[in-house]
């Protein structure tokens, strides 16, 4: 079902998310509501869309101190409310990766679609409904407990599936330079696999990636003595590169991970030997590494094998890992209490912002819906699971700052 005019759309809300307003779980349909006027609001990333001052607008009217941090056209803001410590952080991007090829999806990506109770939309994942969830959970536990211990904050940019450059990296930069701390930071990426809850993460792998160029000389296949072919020079290096056991992980870490994502050589005629070849590649690494051991093994193998190169490092992220404390312990009573089951603590996945917090000396830990459909065609959630969220995210901050 897809909402074609707002009298439509507010009646369907209506006779969906109706509950009876004395019940405790009267606000999930406001997480509901609020997690679609997020999803309408398109936010390609770094675009926006109007999604930040939404939440800025019902973050300050229950008492958040708000400070708008816009850096090269990207919209961050931080906002919160007490001066004391501890301080509890919620971080979140409000950006979204593109839908991809529009006929790909049963309705309009960026109009919020209900079907079988499951909510359709860009962002419905990742991470639209975890933004509405702690935006609604601040409400009410701020109602419930306005003189609540040490301080809530939100991180929130829309830089964070592009360059992650001027979003969460520099908001950091600015609260290190006046002192400013988070103690505990719950990130609501969409860390659970195939239940709410199931899986929070308690720290990420570091990423490595190389854009590697090696040189040859081109020539006619049929005279290979006046040529030197550079697909030829890399094949036993790349062969080394992808079956080496770079560790064994850890208690808390998979294995290191090489992976070869692009490779171009070749001018398009069959009787060309190229004079050169592109490669990329990603390390994903465990605490068993380091960057310039990583970095040294990768030249040295090359090197063995000849190889007239020139190789250009990114580092999106060292590891990051956060040692079982006050934060993951009141997250995991959490989802015990709210749903009933025993989340398993992962480091499992892909990079997020948390790997720009956990250096400040914050425990991070991720907590979001279930994550088998982000960035794809047809992104959803189990609408129940949003409201189960939001209770998740309210108890943990009961535990924490009551
Ligand atoms: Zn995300």
């Amino acid at each position: 079902m897809q909402y074609g005019s707002q009298s439509r759309n507010d009646s369907f809300i209506k006779r969906l998310l109706f509950v009876d307003p004395r019940s405790p779980s009267a606000l999930s349909s406001a997480t509901l509501e609020l997690a679609q006027t997020l999803i309408a609001r398109p936010s390609v990333s770094p675009a926006d869309g109007g999604c930040q001052e939404l939440m800025i607008e019902r973050l300050a009217a229950c008492g958040f101190e708000i400070e708008r941090l816009r850096f090269n056209g990207v919209d961050n803001f931080w906002a919160r409310r007490g001066r004391e410590r501890p301080v509890f952080c919620f971080a979140g991007h409000t950006d979204v990766v593109p839908a991809g090829p529009a006929e790909g999806w049963s309705s309009d990506p960026f109009v919020p679609t209900v079907r079988d109770g499951l909510l359709y939309g860009r962002g419905a994942a990742d991470m639209k409904t975890g933004l509405a969830a702690m935006v609604t959970a601040c409400e009410e536990f701020v109602r419930s407990h306005p003189r609540h211990r040490g301080s809530i904050a939100l991180l929130i940019t829309s830089d964070e599936e592009g360059q992650s450059v001027d979003g969460t990296r520099r908001v950091v930069e600015v609260l290190e330079a006046r002192g400013e701390k988070i103690d505990w930071c719950l990130v609501g990426e969409p860390s659970s696999e195939r239940r709410l809850g199931d899986t929070i993460k308690i720290g990420r792998r570091g990423s490595l990636s190389g854009r590697l160029t090696v040189h040859g000389i081109q020539g006619h296949v049929a005279y290979p003595q006046l040529a030197d072919n550079p697909v030829h020079a890399l094949a036993p290096a790349l062969a080394d590169l992808v079956t080496r056991v770079w560790d064994h992980g850890n208690a808390h870490f998979q294995p290191t991970t090489f992976q070869v994502s692009n490779l171009n050589a070749g001018t398009g005629a069959p009787n060309v030997i190229p004079g050169e070849l592109k490669a990329r590649f990603n390390l994903r690494f465990s605490t068993e590494q380091t960057v310039a051991g990583l970095k040294a093994t990768v030249e040295s193998i090359l090197t063995r094998h000849r190889i007239k190169y020139t190789l250009e490092w990114f580092l999106s992220g060292n590891p990051f890992f956060t040692a079982p404390g006050e934060l993951s312990a009141a997250a995991s009573r959490a989802v015990q209490e709210i749903v009933g089951i025993t989340p398993a603590l992962s480091t499992g996945g892909g990079t997020s912002d948390g790997r720009f917090i956990a250096p400040t000396g914050a425990q991070v830990v991720e907590l979001g819906v279930i994550n088998a459909t982000i960035h794809k065609v047809d992104e959803h959630v189990r609408m129940e699971d949003v409201d189960t969220l939001q209770r998740a995210y309210l108890r943990t901050m009961q535990l924490l700052l009551t």
